[in-house]
């Protein structure tokens, strides 16, 4: 993937982003527009659209990014009241950027899990 992919730019450098963990395969950094008192994005070094593709291609790789996850949230002090932690992944989803990534979220009760219930 490479140049083409936001997330691999910010992997490779060519992007600034606020990165508050690094490891030898993943890296967290804060979203810009952050939709909690602590929104931070999780994400495999190595390009994969999302989370089935990379459960899918490297079950140690997925493992790396949920201990991340888990890693920030108590670096964030999250573990006492909670979060959530999300992959959004294709069009019903939502998901706009196709570099798998985990949003973790809280620092402030977040509501219900959806805007809407179905029904
Ligand atoms: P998605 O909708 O794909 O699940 O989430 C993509 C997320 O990436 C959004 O929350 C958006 O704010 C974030 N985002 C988009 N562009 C950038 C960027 O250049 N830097 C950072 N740090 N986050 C970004
Ligand atoms: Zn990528």
């Amino acid at each position: 993937m490479g140049s083409d992919c936001l997330f691999c730019r910010i992997v490779a450098g060519e992007i600034p982003a606020t990165v508050v963990r690094e490891t030898d395969t993943t890296l967290a950094f804060r979203d810009i527009g952050p939709k909690a008192p602590v929104h931070v994005l999780v994400i495999p070094k190595e390009h994969y659209a999302d989370i089935a593709t990379l459960a899918e291609g490297d079950r140690a790789l997925t493992a790396d990014v949920l201990a991340t996850a888990a890693a920030v949230a108590e670096d964030e002090g999250l573990l006492g009241d909670g979060f959530r932690l999300m992959f959004n992944t294709g069009p019903y989803g939502g998901q706009e950027v196709f570099h798998v990534h985990a949003h973790l979220l809280g620092g402030a009760p977040l509501g219900p899990m959806l805007a809407r219930d179905l029904a």
